[in-house]
């Protein structure tokens, strides 16, 4: 297999309603058979319109009562209530599960990379934009890629935070070792791994955060895998959730 080459997309402007970016990124890269795109969820929530103003924005007693203990503004927090289909944790930090299975500090609404009076929300069906996306890259170039939506995302255990795939179309999300033999022919029981966020985590390195200006990565080379899209527990065998709910 060739080296993995992995391209920051420069010089690409800020992002409004409306635009394509596969029309964007096309002019800037040429894409081959193979490639996977790595987008920025904010980029592809600015082009969809998944932003919210600030402004007449009514804080719910819930907003306001966490706003006392978190100091953060109640018009905020009420955006991140309504993004959450359920809410893990409200101190020191809102977590919550956003539509699709990702769990995210505030819900993965950010305020960074936008003006003040609006907040970037996380697409409400990243699978089924990734799927879209992909699409339109067909359309543009007629290259066959791999589509994965990434956002910077804090963990359980340790400091700082990563990138995470929270949308893919056109590869497994996992690669299943289950099966397999290692070098002294043991076999493998447990191992599934997480390709889709490994790919997010280098992209999100490439990005960068706050003014970079580099929201899409690509990945040449990194070949084709034989897996599953099961990337999120499910609620009865997810044991942190069961954790968190005891206390
Ligand atoms: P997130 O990880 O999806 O929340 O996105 P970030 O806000 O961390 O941005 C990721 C990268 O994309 C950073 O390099 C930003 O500077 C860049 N970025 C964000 N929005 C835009 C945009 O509208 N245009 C361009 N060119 N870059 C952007
Ligand atoms: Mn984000
Ligand atoms: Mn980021």
């Amino acid at each position: 297999m060739d080296d993995i080459i992995v391209k920051g997309v420069r010089g690409l402007p800020l992002i409004q309603k409306g635009d394509k970016i596969p029309v964007f990124i096309c002019e800037k890269i040429s894409l081959r058979d193979g490639d996977i795109v790595t987008l920025a969820s904010t980029i592809c929530s600015k082009a969809k319109g998944y932003t919210r103003p600030l402004a007449g924005i009514v804080p719910s007693e819930r907003a306001l009562r966490i706003a006392k203990m978190t100091g953060e503004e109640p018009r905020f927090l009420q955006t991140v209530l309504e993004a959450s289909e359920e809410v893990l944790m409200e101190y020191p930090f809102i977590l919550s599960e956003v539509a699709g299975g990702h769990v995210g500090v505030r819900a993965g609404v950010d305020q960074s990379n936008i003006d003040d009076e609006n907040v970037i929300l996380l697409p409400p069906d990243p699978m089924a934009e990734a799927a879209a996306i992909r699409e339109e890259f067909s359309a543009v170039s007629g290259k066959d890629v791999g589509v994965i939506i990434t956002d910077t995302c804090g963990r359980a255990f340790r400091r700082g935070q990563t990138g995470n795939a929270i949308g893919w179309s056109g590869m497994n999300a996992i690669r299943d070792y289950r099966g397999d033999t290692d070098l002294f022919g043991h076999t493998l029981k447990i191992t599934e791994e997480a390709v889709v966020d490994e790919l997010a985590g280098i992209a999100n390195f490439v990005m960068g955060e706050s003014n970079n200006g580099v929201p899409a990565v690509i990945l040449r080379n990194c070949g084709r895998w034989e897996g599953h899209d099961d990337l999120y527990f499910r609620k009865e065998e997810d044991l942190f959730r069961k954790l968190m709910k005891k206390e």
